[in-house]
């Protein structure tokens, strides 16, 4: 379930069924305003909603000034152990201040932060880490690390009401997943406001990244999270973006650009795919639509598995074929494939939307592909065509059970044979549901001996 309550960020709504909104953290030294405004660009073009920059020094907080009035997205200062930098931070006109209550010097320092707030009408986000756990919460911590981190977290919050503050969210995080995903659920059940997730420390790219889709993934599938941060070991911070955009987009929470979709390969493969989908991914990057392109490694399954793709590349040794949305378009040498797609894309938009497909090359291409499939392949269109095959064998099976019924009915009006109905295979309500049940049987078992003759070749 969402939070059921919405604060603002700048001007991007969090919580209460707004989207989720995806956030990055900048890796320069926040006084360093040019480096920071220039990865806060980039970072903003890869599709982050808001940023979060380190303030642990005064001169970071000098520099929030100009940062906030630059910065194309609204901007959270990150502060740790002295309130006096959030009161700073929240002069300079940051959207945002995210602070941890348990470090901060003292809930008179807290009551300090949250009065400034409360003038000025900014959100805060009370941040609590598994490594930064109030000192009465350590054994706990050790027993019970989600109990924990849950008990911190609403100790910050019934704070915060009792200071008469509710523009915030709350965050816990903890370096494992399995203690990330259950703290956030229990914590979910009992507060109302908006939550961000992240697995803090998550890893390099590569690590990183699966830990937080597992993580955030499951949450976000339970409609736990309103922003989110992938904590990714790079100084490209805009890396996190597309981690996070890819997890959204794969839950379909949010749209963003091109969608891509790449068989495994396998020994039907015949040419280059790895470069071939490199080169797709690198030139759909400059898309902006959320297009789906399909790329398959050979034409053994027709366009079945790619049906819902908007265009899509079969390939083969020396030629492969264009697709979109489901229809053949036309067939390529393998060396054009990228170019052609590309060209077919281009045109779709040139003409607001519209395939333009040629007949003549349309029927070409779906005769050479006919050519090259394998006849034993158990494609969709085959799989389509044997359950249509077997769904007529069972009703003609059915009709002739209910024939048979007839005759049954006629003998019981006429008092002859069969006149109590009670014989299975032809007379009465229990017969016929017998006589149709083993045609059905009969039909399914025609059909599993038909597939199993063949080999399943989808990828
Ligand atoms: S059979 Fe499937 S996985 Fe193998 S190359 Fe063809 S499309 Fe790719």
């Amino acid at each position: 379930m969402a939070s059921q309550r919405q604060i603002h960020v700048g001007g991007v709504p969090i919580g209460g069924g707004a989207p989720v909104a995806v956030q990055t953290m900048t890796k320069t030294e926040t006084a360093d305003v040019a480096a920071t405004l220039a990865q806060i660009e980039r970072v903003a073009q890869a599709g982050a909603d808001l940023v979060r920059v380190a303030v642990p020094r005064r001169e970071d907080a000098d520099a929030l000034g100009e940062i906030v009035a630059r910065s194309p997205i609204p901007v959270i200062a990150d502060i740790h152990f002295n309130y006096t930098l959030a009161l700073r931070a929240l002069d300079a006109g940051a959207h945002c201040v995210r602070l941890n209550p348990g470090n901060i010097g003292g809930p008179d320092k807290v009551a300090q932060v949250v009065a400034r707030a409360k003038e000025l009408g900014t959100p805060l986000r009370i941040g609590v880490n598994s490594g930064s756990l109030p000192e009465h919460l350590r054994e706990l911590e050790y027993t019970n690390p989600v109990e924990a981190l849950v008990a911190a977290a609403t100790g910050f919050v019934e704070l915060m009401e009792r200071l008469q503050f509710t523009n915030f969210k709350v965050s816990m995080k903890s370096t494992s997943v399995p203690d990330t995903i259950a703290s956030n659920r229990m914590l979910a059940e009992r507060i109302p406001y908006p939550l961000h997730l992240g697995v803090t420390e998550a890893g390099t790219k590569w690590s990183g990244s699966l830990k937080s889709a597992v993580g955030l993934g499951t949450l976000l599938a339970d409609g736990i999270g309103d922003t989110i941060r992938i904590s990714l070991s790079t100084f490209h911070a805009e890396e996190e973006v597309k981690v996070a955009w890819e997890i959204l987009k794969a839950l379909k929470l949010r749209e963003r650009g091109p969608v891509l979709i790449a068989c495994p390969t396998c020994g039907r493969l015949q040419f280059d795919m790895d470069t071939i989908v490199a080169e797709v991914e690198r030139r759909l990057a400059d898309y902006d639509e959320p297009i789906e392109v399909s790329v398959l490694g050979c034409a053994v399954n027709g366009i079945g598995e790619a049906r819902h793709a908007d265009f899509g590349i079969t390939g083969a040794k020396d030629a492969g074929a264009i697709y979109a949305k489901g229809r053949m378009l036309r067939k390529v040498p393998t060396e054009r494939l990228v170019d052609e797609l590309f060209a077919e894309i281009d045109r779709y938009y040139a003409a607001g939307r519209r395939v333009i497909r040629d007949e003549r090359a349309a029927a070409e291409a779906e005769r050479w592909l006919a050519e090259h499939e394998d006849e034993t392949a158990l494609t969709p269109e085959r799989l389509a065509a044997l359950e249509a095959a077997a769904a007529r064998e069972q009703q003609a099976a059915g009709t002739e059970g209910r024939e048979h019924h007839g005759r049954g009915a006629e003998g019981a009006d006429s008092g002859g044979p069969g006149a109590d109905g009670a014989e299975p295979g032809g007379r009465g309500e229990d017969g016929e549901a017998a006589g149709s049940a083993r045609a059905g049987e009969e039909a399914a078992g025609a059909r599993r001996a038909r597939v199993a003759g063949r080999r399943f070749t989808r990828a």
